[in-house]
């Protein structure tokens, strides 16, 4: 290892131990954050061509009905996607996740805001269906530095991918494998090529082959979701007591060969512990994927994420869009991510339980007693968070505590410098 190396390395590790400490001495304080988010996710555009069977907004089963009421033609500009990038870049934020309301493609911008967020140092997601994506863009996006994209595809034959995307036709299905298999190059430049299944009735039954087509098309990842319905208008989508024991027993098949897939093909099958745990819970036909994990849990997700949406509303996590945080043509994004709405949400997200009239609004149906219960996407913060908690050593923790009122400090100096300039 050279000089330069091991300055790097001790860098690296102090960053990660100054970021660590001012997470937790957030979480300690139970309002503020005293780090950026460290993942967002921008919806720069409402526009989509697709009518996805399980989509919350455009799914022929919803009859013209939507879930979040998005206006389908919003996208967001870019000069205010450059301002909220910008923003982010200073508050340290690690990754942008471009994915959402639409289809990413529709923008006629995108290639320009993944150059921006590179050219900032953040890591850069790109999640979308590439049904608008022609082979010369996605050799741009490749060329653009792109790190890691998610293509949603929820199929590994052109009969399923009809069946689950019912305006479009086999002709579609191979003409996206086309693309698919530029967008794998970015695996020779060091990036991560993910396909992401959300498993319905219509397509269970190819679970199996949906592994074996990621790797054919060269991906480095598989990710499997259980298909979150909107209560009252896609739950003919899930699957019954004997799809459930079928789908069960492929799950445990695959199981077997992960490490098969993982040494010999690359391929990691993503989150599979998380999936299991899914489908083989109590209310899973039901559609109630989240229950046992959730239950007396708390949610940090307000110290670690935000989500902006194609009408520039800003939510804390995916699921709390009927908790609007402030809107970015308005309000600036670092304003917001510490605000008093936000602050609310971090407080009462520690305790759940105790806020049942404000958890039942979050998610599909307001029905359930605490939204989240059902399925919360960003489990996978949660889990980070908790298990950090649980890695460290108590002085780690002491420390965080001791340091919260020095942080308050330097919070409100740099507000009240903001406020001038905002
Ligand atoms: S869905 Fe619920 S548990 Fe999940 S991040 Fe949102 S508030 Fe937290």
């Amino acid at each position: 290892m050279t000089v330069a190396e091991i300055r790097q390395l001790i860098r690296y590790r102090f960053d990660r131990f100054c970021y660590t400490q001012r997470l937790l001495a957030g979480i300690f304080d139970r309002s503020l954050a005293f780090t950026g988010p460290k993942v967002v996710q921008i919806d720069i555009a409402n526009t989509c061509t697709n009518t996805c069977l399980a989509c919350w907004i455009r799914s022929p089963l919803l009859h013209g009905t939507v879930c979040a009421d998005p206006i389908h033609s919003q996208q967001l500009p870019f000069g205010v996607v450059e301002r909220v990038i910008n923003d982010l870049a200073d508050l340290q934020t690690q990754c942008i996740y471009l994915s959402g309301g639409g289809n990413v493609f529709t923008h006629p911008d995108l290639l320009e805001i993944v150059r921006l967020i590179k050219k900032r140092g953040m890591f850069v997601v790109l999640h979308a269906n590439f049904v608008n994506c022609s082979q010369d863009e996605a050799r741009q996006l490749v060329e653009a530095g792109v790190d890691d994209v998610t293509a949603s595809v929820w199929a590994a034959t052109p009969e399923t991918y009809v069946a689950t995307h019912p305006d479009k036709t086999a002709a579609d299905f191979e003409a996206m494998v086309r693309v698919l298999t530029i967008i794998g190059q970015i695996r020779n430049q060091g990036g991560v090529f993910r396909m992401y299944n959300v498993i319905m009735n219509q397509n269970y039954h190819e679970l199996e082959a949906m592994v074996e087509f990621a790797r054919q098309c060269g991906a480095s990842g598989v990710h499997f979701a259980m298909v979150d319905i909107l209560p009252g208008k896609t739950d003919s989508l899930l699957l019954d007591e004997d799809q459930l024991d079928r789908l069960r027993d492929m799950v445990q098949r695959l199981d077997e060969k992960r490490d098969l897939y993982r040494n010999q093909y690359g391929l990691d099958i993503r989150d599979f512990d998380l999936f299991k745990q899914r489908v083989f819970a109590r209310l899973a036909d039901s559609g109630g994927y989240d229950r046992d994990q959730l239950v007396a849990e708390r949610c940090y997700t307000g110290w670690m994420f935000l989500r902006v949406l194609g009408d520039g509303n800003v939510n804390s996590c995916l699921k709390s869009w009927r908790y609007p945080l402030g809107n970015i043509y308005q309000t600036s994004i670092r304003t917001i991510w510490n605000n008093g709405l936000q602050q609310e949400f971090r407080r009462k997200a520690l305790f759940m339980t105790h806020h049942e009239d404000y958890f039942r609004l979050i998610g599909n149906n307001p029905s359930d007693d605490i939204g989240c219960y059902r399925s919360c996407d960003n489990i996978a913060n949660i889990i980070e968070v908790r298990e950090l908690l649980e890695r460290l050593p108590e002085w780690r923790k002491s420390l965080a505590r001791c340091s919260r009122p020095l942080y308050r400090l330097q919070h409100r100096l740099v507000r009240s410098n903001q406020c001038k300039h905002w």
